[in-house]
């Protein structure tokens, strides 16, 4: 009986990869064609300075609305892309996308920074600093007003190609932030070689900042480590006005989350803008 339920246990195990292999694929080729139709757009979540309390930028965000699954989160397909290679032309679109975007924002007066988020993947792209820079030329966008999100497994593969690309961009004048600081392969050695201005702590520490002791102490650290290499550091995930007052208080500059801000598409995203400095005006008379 033992060694047919094992059997039995076996065939289901086989069953199920295969249907996972076959779900894959079937993701693969529907995200191949996402781009063509139309189903790529993207979202912008507000950073907030926490001194001054304004809005002085915005991360852009990829969605994907599939036809028949409905809203695909990105760290479902991202993986996907970049697996096959297609983040390389997908990445592409939602920087000329972020870029178009902030042109308009700042023809209409309101000139933010936009964060955009690089895969590992494209910053191994041997032309991709000279397809961001081409970008906002494109775009006629200022370099200072773009910022690049990489994350610590960008610096693993190739350092010293990493450290170089991000130097051209560097001088150039964009901005370099590291993303999801702390849950990846972080080492204090990187972080002296690579040319970045802004810490992203990740939003695990933020969670349960006030719960949870240690991450209290880790999101403490990273604020501290900031301050003394001279980086500003960005909270992300900030859900509660608790956590907002805590890191003000703590001299964490900036933050963005649920707490201001779901990301949200550019016409909300306006209105945001607009209501959220009516507030602050309001609130000072
Ligand atoms: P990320 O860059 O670390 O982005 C932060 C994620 O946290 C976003 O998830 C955002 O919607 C979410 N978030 C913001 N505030 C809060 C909050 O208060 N609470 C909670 N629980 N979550 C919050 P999202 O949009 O699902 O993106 C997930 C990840 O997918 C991103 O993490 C990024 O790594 C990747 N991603 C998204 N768009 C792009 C893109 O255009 N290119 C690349 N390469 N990766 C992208
Ligand atoms: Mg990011
Ligand atoms: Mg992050
Ligand atoms: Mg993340």
């Amino acid at each position: 009986l033992a060694k047919q339920n094992g059997h039995n246990h076996f065939q289901f195990y086989v069953a199920s990869i295969d249907q996972e292999i076959r779900d894959r694929k079937q993701l693969e080729k529907d995200l191949s064609q996402a781009l063509a139709n139309h189903q790529l757009h993207l979202v912008y979540q507000p950073q907030i300075n926490l001194e001054s309390k304004r809005v002085i930028g915005a991360e852009a965000l990829l969605r994907w609305e599939h036809p028949t699954r409905g809203m695909v989160p990105p760290d479902t397909f991202i993986p996907v892309a970049e697996a096959n290679g297609s983040i390389v032309e997908i990445g592409q679109w939602v920087l000329d996308q972020a870029c178009w975007q902030a042109a308009r924002w700042a023809s209409d007066g309101t000139p933010l920074r936009i964060a955009v988020n690089l895969s590992a993947v494209q910053l191994r792209q041997e032309t991709i600093v000279d397809d961001i820079l081409d970008t906002l030329r494109r775009h006629k966008i200022p370099a200072g007003r773009l910022e690049l999100e990489v994350t610590e497994t960008s610096f693993m593969t190739n350092l010293s190609d990493a450290v170089a690309k991000l130097h051209r961009l560097n001088r150039a004048g964009i901005s370099i932030a590291v993303d999801d600081f702390g849950t990846g392969y972080s080492s204090l050695t990187y972080l002296k070689q690579m040319p970045v201005q802004h810490l992203k702590i990740d939003k695990q520490f933020i969670q349960d900042l006030l719960v949870n002791e240690e991450d209290t102490r880790i999101a403490n650290t990273i604020i501290d480590l900031g301050k003394s290499l001279n980086l500003s550091v960005v909270a992300e995930g900030v859900e509660t006005a608790e956590q907002e007052y805590y890191l003000s208080q703590r001299g964490c500059q900036l933050a963005q989350g649920y707490f201001f801000s779901k990301p949200l598409p550019p016409h909300e995203f306006e209105t945001f803008v607009k209501g959220f400095h009516e507030q602050i005006v309001e609130n000072n008379a």
